[in-house]
């Protein structure tokens, strides 16, 4: 049996609207990520995605449930989980190298040691080169490369992705995505599990183990589809259209 990495049981989340009444956005969502696995959460615009991708960040606390990463709670960000933001979320005022740094910082290793794995990420997301670049001089692809060198400089467990792709044009987005299946298929990334957010189905179906879709009326988990085949996959397959199929 493959471990879990996330588990998350009845987790609650409620917001206030602009009237003050409250609004309940996850209304009790139970979903465990086991290793290695890559799931993609499907889900309308509106329907919690993103607060319930925060909550597992430990970047926003649940009103209720339980969250764990490998059994121990999680109310903080906690070291092992990384996220990429659709917005990309660099600072504008520090290079690419300074950006890919940060999480480094913030877990204390030495400025030598953080060049060096800085340097390696950037090399591995095709990024050499540009370490002194500025985000605004990237193109919209490579300021997410350096999104993603960021979160994985820090050799995560587990990568949390809110429609890392949905801000790109969509060859840009589907290169993107290659590369990281390509990580993941050669182990070339310690990530032990992903899960990627999408409303694009092809784009969840071409990526995950596994789909699950939230619904928004009340908000949990509506659905689950597993689909077995080998990656890398061909969006024409019939198979992969089959599975699209499936999931609307
Ligand atoms: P999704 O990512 O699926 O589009 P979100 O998680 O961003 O959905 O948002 C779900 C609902 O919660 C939306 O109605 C949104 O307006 C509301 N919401 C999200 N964050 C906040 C917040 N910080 N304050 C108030 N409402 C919020
Ligand atoms: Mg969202």
């Amino acid at each position: 049996m493959a471990q879990s990495l996330l588990d998350l049981r009845e987790v609650r989340k409620s917001f206030r609207t602009a009237d003050g009444a409250p609004r309940r956005v996850l209304d009790g969502v139970n979903f465990v990520l086991k290793e290695g696995e890559i799931v993609a959460l499907l889900g309308k615009s509106g329907s919690g995605k993103s607060t319930l991708l925060r909550i597992m960040a430990g970047l926003t606390p649940a009103d209720g449930g339980s969250v764990s990463y490998r059994g121990r709670p999680v109310d903080s960000p906690v070291d092992g989980i990384s996220m990429v933001f659709q917005s990309f979320a660099l600072f504008p005022w520090l290079t690419v190298q300074q950006n890919v740094e940060l999480g480094l910082e913030a877990q204390g290793v030495p400025a030598a040691e953080r060049e060096k794995r800085a340097d390696a990420m950037l090399d591995l997301m095709g990024l050499s080169g540009f370490g002194g670049a500025l985000p605004r001089e990237l193109s919209g692809g490579m300021r997410q490369r350096v999104g993603i060198a960021r979160a994985l400089v820090t050799q995560p467990d587990v990568l949390l992705m809110d429609e890392a792709f949905s801000a790109l044009d969509v060859l840009t987005g589907e290169t993107l995505r290659t590369d990281i299946l390509e990580l993941w298929e050669s182990r070339s990334m310690p990530t032990r599990g992903i899960l990627v957010v999408s409303h694009n189905i092809e784009e969840a179906v071409m990526m995950a183990d596994r789909i699950v879709i939230l619904s928004s009326d009340p908000g949990r988990v509506r659905s689950e589809c597993v689909i077995d085949l080998p990656r890398p996959r061909d969006a024409d397959s019939a198979q992969v259209r089959a599975f699209i199929d499936e999931v609307y």
